[in-house]
């Protein structure tokens, strides 16, 4: 008898998306290396399966998530020859190299492979707020979305299996810039006193101005026409230092703004002071010296 989808990797993330198929009604199998973690699953209704090969061999649909794709690697090639016919759907987070790699790894043996990115924590899977990511095999994805709906909002990108991982590490990106500048902003604020949940509704709404300028930004870098009307690279590169140097003075590492101040330097260095913001993009595409 075989089962609906089969899960492999039981942690955090892994253990989540098995609730979630359980949730939906769908007949789960569940693999993890360790297998005490399996027990909470099956006592759910969850089958469990012994070995990595068996795990496959119970489903059409096979869903991994373990902690790096070395692990995927290293777990699919103990049962490569089980992976005929089979689809399997990697969400562990990794590169859109990795992702290609795995992918002829899998279509190798006969199977279909798809890649996905969660854009998600735990708590989210199943809600339709948490985006999952998906790229490669369109007919195996096709034949399988109505199973991975249940995880929650599934968008896919695209046939090439590397694409999943690109859009979220782009995601992950702005994220953590985001983050960045809030921690820089709180640290300066905290100096002199100020609390982070007194200052923290001042820089949500101030962010929330902000992206609403990203859209027009968008369309400068699509088009190439970097002229502005409203924030000169100039500008912006005087006016940088500042930041710096307050930032010594008040006794905050200026760390994470020193790189964003030497881009804005070679900006105008360049001949590109005149432009707005959003040309910064085309620098780091063209970088003087990669790190
Ligand atoms: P956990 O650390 O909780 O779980 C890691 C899983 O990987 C466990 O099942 C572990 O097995 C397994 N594992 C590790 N090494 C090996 C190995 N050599 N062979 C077999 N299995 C191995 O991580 P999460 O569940 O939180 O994350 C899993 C993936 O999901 C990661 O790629 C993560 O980036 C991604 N993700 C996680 C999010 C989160 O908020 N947690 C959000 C978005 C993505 P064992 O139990 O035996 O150690």
């Amino acid at each position: 008898m075989t089962n609906d989808v089969t899960v492999m990797g039981l942690g955090l993330m892994g253990t989540a998306l098995a609730e979630a198929f359980l949730k939906a009604g769908r007949t789960t199998t569940v693999w993890n290396r360790s297998a005490a973690k399996a027990g909470t699953l099956v006592a759910k209704g969850a089958s469990r399966a012994a070995t990595p090969a068996g795990a496959i061999a119970a489903s059409p649909l096979i869903v991994v998530c373990l902690s790096v794709n070395e692990n995927v690697r290293e777990v699919l090639g103990t049962a490569a020859e089980t992976l005929a016919g089979k689809t399997v759907v990697n969400l562990t987070n990794g590169t859109p190299r990795q992702a290609r790699e795995l992918a002829e790894l899998v279509t190798a043996r006969g199977g279909e492979y798809v890649d996905g990115g969660i854009m998600a924590v735990p708590p989210m899977i199943s809600q339709p707020e948490a985006l999952i990511l998906y790229s490669g095999s369109r007919q195996a994805f096709d034949t399988h979305k109505d199973v991975l709906g249940g995880l929650g909002a599934a968008r896919y990108v695209g046939t090439d299996p590397g694409l999943a991982a690109l859009y979220d590490l782009g995601l992950l990106t702005a994220m953590y810039g985001m983050f960045a500048g809030y921690y820089h902003s709180v640290a300066l604020l905290r100096t002199e006193g100020v609390k982070a949940s007194e200052f923290t509704p001042m820089v949500r709404s101030w962010m929330t101005a902000m992206m609403a300028g990203l859209p027009g930004q968008a369309a400068d870098i699509d088009s190439g026409d970097y002229v502005t009307d409203v924030s000169s690279l100039t500008n912006n590169a005087a006016g940088f230092p500042n930041l710096i140097e307050a930032s010594r003075e008040q006794g905050v590492s200026p760390e994470l703004f020193v790189p964003f101040q030497a881009l804005l330097d070679r900006a105008v260095a360049e001949g590109h002071g005149a432009d707005g913001l959003a040309r910064l993009v085309e620098l780091l595409t063209t970088p003087q010296n990669t790190p």
